[in-house]
């Protein structure tokens, strides 16, 4: 062990380890088999690239982002360690010089994707080389019912039949224990050592809103709390997804669009962009982000409903793997609960499925309508019992609750009333329209000016209105029918109709939350933000001069750490956590000059 202490703080600049990694990694080193359930950010990557520098032989890992294998080949470059990579985008002469520099033991890592492992000619080259371990990355790539299942992924249960002295470290961000299980049988780890962290993620805010007006909600979070900085905004359709990323070009932030739609060329270059470029916001659908390291990725914005909790943690994951304060903001309303309700009932799938696919959207809106600690309902989900956590928006700003139940038997009332009286149907529009008395035509043209229930709803607004449908549909007293949206009453309706059961709603128009943070560089004392904008320039030109992701460079921490301390030697520079000896070597005058000169 302490030889991955040392390469710990000489090749990567950390003072400590984190969490498990100690015990992973001594696991591992000590020729053990491992599988590592660990949150986004929380640290992975070094479980596998320390062992492999400590232990004899090349780390191999199997990766299924290609796209990203560069830039992993690059960060670990930027710190002295040799890596490579062997995949289809290389020609017969960068694959020969791989192969040589690995046959040779020239390299610590070897990143391969897992369809290589097919072809003989590599396991050939495998087998005259020296291994020191095989890392199997997203390993929830085997799993055949989740979403990023990949055959190539079934065979990799060939390592150990092949090379069965060889350790193995499997990974994965997925949570749910029916994954893990499968991930243990599939790749024959059932022996191996299991560590599974918190999935807590401390440093993200968790807030959720209701949809007013969702593109200058946005842009009010993007202005007040992150201008400047990188994030991600998720969209569910290819066209929202265009309209989001021009609207936010038209008020001055710089955003591009991803989604599937897009030509390949485009998709990755706005992706190269949205990693290297410094303050990029991403509008994508969920086609975007898997594998993507980009660790200063300051919020995560949802602008329609996630269809499930996983997803929604998934996503919102990939904010702040830095361990900065980031934002998980979502915006939804009734129209999203109507929609997604809609599909599940015209999906395609048999009964089996839509009602798995409504069990998801129930844990969603239950997370969205919760009045307590937003982790606590989330960790729960994934199993995990948690205290309120002091860091989303029902924490900082509780949310009150009201007594509901009597605009709840209105609207139901009314509901039965046009059904049993005149066999008529509606949605939530004409609905609100009748309790508001709403002389509208469709109201002149059926008389429901007539009926007894017309306008006994105008106490409250019609905003409060689509809250009081919304969280009816959420708690299962209302439900949707038919392709028009149309609001249809529940046998749980009639004990809310009977007086038997109360309603409690969450009240609408949260108050802005009160600790409403401000971006990361406002969080520095004043004193120490202009020496931290020199620093974040010269990262630039050093980034664009070389090619690579500014936070190949530094990343943030290790930034605002110069900028708070203001080091005047190399040696106080050293101490800076992501400053290892490589860096420091390369760096450091640069550096010590950008300090003295602010
Ligand atoms: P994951 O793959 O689990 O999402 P990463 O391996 O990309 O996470 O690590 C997330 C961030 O945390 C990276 O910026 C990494 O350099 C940093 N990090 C990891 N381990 C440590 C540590 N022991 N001390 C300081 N920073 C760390
Ligand atoms: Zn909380």
């Amino acid at each position: 062990m302490t030889a991955a202490l040392s390469v710990l703080e000489k090749t990567f600049g950390y003072s400590a380890f984190r969490g498990q990694q100690a015990d992973i990694i001594q696991t591992v080193i000590g020729g053990g088999d491992a599988l590592v359930l660990m949150p986004t950010g929380g640290g992975k990557s070094l479980c596998y690239q320390i062992p492999s520098l400590v232990r004899e032989g090349t780390g191999v890992v199997i990766s299924p982002l290609i796209a990203l294998m560069q830039d992993q080949v690059d960060a670990l470059s930027a710190v002295g360690a040799r890596a490579a990579f062997l995949n289809s985008t290389q020609n017969a002469e960068e694959r020969r010089q791989v192969e040589a520099a690995f046959l040779a033991g020239e390299l610590d890592l070897l990143y391969l994707a897992p369809e290589r492992l097919r072809v003989s000619s590599t396991t050939d080259l495998l087998d005259r080389g020296t291994i020191a371990l095989f890392a199997i990355d997203e390993a929830h790539c085997v799993s055949q019912w989740g979403h990023d299942f990949r055959p190539d992924y079934l065979q990799l249960s060939v390592l150990h039949e092949r090379w069965p002295s060889v350790p193995r470290i499997a990974l994965t961000a997925t949570a749910t224990e029916q994954t893990r299980r499968e991930i243990a049988q599939r790749l024959d780890l059932t022996d191996a050592s299991q560590f599974v962290s918190s999935f807590d993620r401390p440093n993200i805010q968790y807030r959720i809103e209701s949809k007013a007006q969702p593109l200058q909600q946005l842009l009010s979070l993007i202005r007040g709390e992150h201008s400047g900085e990188a994030g991600i905004v998720y969209c569910l359709s290819r066209a929202s997804v265009e309209k989001t990323a021009e609207f936010l070009m038209e008020n001055g932030i710089t955003a591009l669009p991803y989604h599937a739609g897009l030509d390949t060329a485009v998709r990755s270059s706005n992706q190269s962009r949205f990693l290297r470029e410094d303050g990029m916001v991403m509008v994508a659908t969920i086609a975007f982000g898997m594998g993507i390291d980009k660790p200063d990725v300051r919020f995560v914005a949802h602008l329609d409903l996630p269809k499930s909790v996983e997803g929604y943690y998934q996503e919102t994951g990939r904010a702040g793997r830095d361990g900065l304060p980031s934002t998980a903001w979502l915006a939804y309303g009734l129209q999203d609960v109507v929609q997604q309700r809609r599909m599940i009932d015209q999906s395609e799938g048999d009964l089996a499925h839509r009602r798995r696919m409504g069990a998801h959207l129930d844990a969603m809106l239950a997370l969205c309508e919760t009045v307590e600690c937003r982790r606590v309902q989330l960790l729960g989900y994934f199993g995990q019992v948690s205290e309120a956590c002091g860091n989303c928006d029902t924490c900082l700003s509780p949310p009150e609750t009201w007594d509901g139940t009597v605009p709840a038997q209105k609207l139901l009332s009314t509901i039965v009333r046009l059904q049993r009286e005149r066999n008529q149907r509606y949605g939530a529009g004409h609905l609100i329209d009748i309790l508001l008395a709403k002389q509208t035509p469709r109201v002149t043209q059926y008389g429901h000016d007539s009926l007894s229930t017309w306008g006994i709803g105008q106490d409250i607004s019609e905003q409060e209105w689509r809250g009081v449908v919304r969280q009816l549909l959420a708690q299962g007293l209302l439900a949707v029918e038919g392709e028009y949206g149309i609001l249809a009453i529940t046998d749980a309706s009639s004990t809310v109709l009977s007086g038997s059961r109360k309603v409690m709603l969450r009240r609408e128009a949260p108050k802005r939350s009160k600790a409403a943070k401000k971006a990361v560089a406002a969080q520095l004392p004043e004193v120490a933000l202009p020496l931290f904008e020199a620093l974040r320039a010269w990262r630039s030109a050093e980034a664009l001069a070389q090619g690579v992701p500014a936070y190949i460079v530094f990343g943030d921490a290790t930034l605002r750490g110069i900028a708070v301390t203001k080091p005047a030697s190399l040696d106080e520079l050293g101490t800076i956590t992501g400053v290892g000896e490589k860096k420091l070597e390369q760096y450091g005058d640069a550096l010590l000059g950008v300090v003295a000169a602010a």
